[in-house]
């Protein structure tokens, strides 16, 4: 006989289809939320109202067809005719250049993945933000740079703003235990990257191919060298900044290299909270999608007795400079997230396209930074683009003397 169930089981009812964006979707967070889609249920559990690309309109054809997408839009405006060519009998809309990223954005969708790199990804998860979607932001440009005002166009909008870079995601788990007025500080954990035990000698001599191999995570080429240099983890203290609407120093940076612990919260009673798991970036995708219920995901599952240990260490900010450039940005707040975030996506692609070396990318955003006395915040988004373009003709000149003087 079977025993009566101690509780009420709710009755399995399947939920509406959620009207899905997702901005990058050719990207490793747009693949990997499209996995994540694929394991909730594919066309059963979302509708795909649009997605985006830039360089691989292929990949992005065809996500395009298996989802059944209504419209996809590539940023850049000379693949329009290929684009079409490809989605030709399909029904699928497609559009070409910055404007058709912005429409993408813009329609009809509950939930939109921010998943864009870089400041590119900011007018068009703006343009969500204000149309009242969620926002499961990848792009931690959007905060670094606009901070305030990215908020505000959330709040305006309406919409949730749900974190899915992992250690932001593993916060906001942790917070969900309530007690946010005795929350005293905020523990980022950190791999370290590929260079953690590199001497500067070491350090001075790396390649990009070198510093995109990233020991824990699978990510794209520029945040993987960025967490390489650590300015990956200085974009998240400024994220986490304005996410949590703490003061700086409530944020710390912890070395942890087996990316176990994925970030912790601290209270007032001495308790810490961390979220621990494998390092998969389809745990907080599949957060974000499902929040506030919780994603079935075929996650490998964490095997505490077969983890050897857990480390951890204090990052080294002589070899690491991008942690202290964070600190300076923080304390000086107004437009030095978007100085700090220009003059650094612009050495980076000097680092990419082998202009500087590896230790110049923080040489020059530390140059950029030392132009500028202390700042208002910016009250527009169009103060943000004009500091953004700022801090990278600056870089611009500072890269330039290096090479000269190599
Ligand atoms: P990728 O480089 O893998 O993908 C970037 C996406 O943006 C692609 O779809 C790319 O198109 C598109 N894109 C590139 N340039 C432009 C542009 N100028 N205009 C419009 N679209 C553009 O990056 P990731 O997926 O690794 O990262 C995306 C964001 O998420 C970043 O902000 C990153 O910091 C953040 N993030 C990523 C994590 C990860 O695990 N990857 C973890 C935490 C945060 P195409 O490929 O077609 O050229
Ligand atoms: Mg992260």
């Amino acid at each position: 006989m079977n025993s009566p169930a101690l509780v009420d089981q709710p009755t399995a009812r399947p939920r509406e289809p959620r009207r899905l964006a997702i901005l990058g979707s050719t990207g490793s967070i747009g693949c990997s939320t499209l996995d994540v889609v694929r394991h909730l249920g594919g066309r059963d559990a979302f509708e795909v109202a649009a997605l985006t690309g830039h360089t691989n309109i292929r990949l992005l054809a065809s996500q395009a067809i298996e989802f059944g997408a209504e419209f996809v839009a590539t940023a850049d405006d000379s693949q329009a005719a290929q684009l079409k060519a490809l989605l030709a009998g399909t029904g699928i809309e497609s559009g070409a250049g910055h404007g058709a990223v912005i429409e993408a954005a813009g329609r009809d969708a509950d939930i939109v993945m921010a998943g864009i790199v870089g400041i590119a990804g900011l007018a068009p998860t703006l343009a969500a933000a204000a149309r009242g979607s969620d926002i499961a932001l990848a792009n931690k440009e959007c905060l670094v740079s606009a901070g305030a005002l990215f908020r505000k166009e959330i709040a305006r909008g309406g919409g949730r703003l749900l974190p899915v870079d992992s250690e932001h995601n593993a916060i906001h788990q942790c917070l969900a235990s309530g007690g946010r007025e005795r929350l005293e500080r905020i523990i980022l954990t950190a791999s370290g990257g590929p260079f953690r035990n590199y001497s500067l000698t070491q350090m001075s001599q790396v390649t990009p191919a070198t510093a995109a191999d990233h020991p824990n995570w699978s990510m794209g080429l520029k945040i993987s060298i960025d967490s390489a240099s650590m300015f990956n983890k200085a974009l998240e203290m400024i994220e986490a900044l304005y996410l949590f609407e703490t003061s700086p120093d409530q944020i710390e940076v912890l070395v942890h290299p087996q990316s176990i612990v994925h970030s912790m919260v601290g209270y007032s009673d001495g308790s810490i909270l961390a979220q621990l798991g494998t390092p998969d970036m389809r745990t907080a995708i599949g957060y974000a999608l499902a929040y506030p219920e919780r994603a079935e995901l075929p996650v490998e599952r964490l095997d505490f007795t077969r983890l050897s240990r857990l480390d951890f260490h204090a990052p080294d900010e002589t070899r690491f400079p991008a942690l202290r450039l964070a600190r300076q940005a923080m304390r000086q707040g107004g437009t030095f997230g978007a100085v700090l975030n220009g003059a650094k996506e612009k050495a980076l692609e000097a680092f990419i396209a082998g202009e500087i070396g590896f230790l110049q990318m923080a040489e020059v955003v530390e140059a950029v930074m030392s132009r500028y006395g202390s700042s208002n915040a910016p009250d527009s988004i169009d103060a943000v683009f004009a500091a953004d373009a700022e801090a990278r003709t600056h870089a611009g000149e500072k890269i330039a003397a290096l090479r000269s003087a190599a």
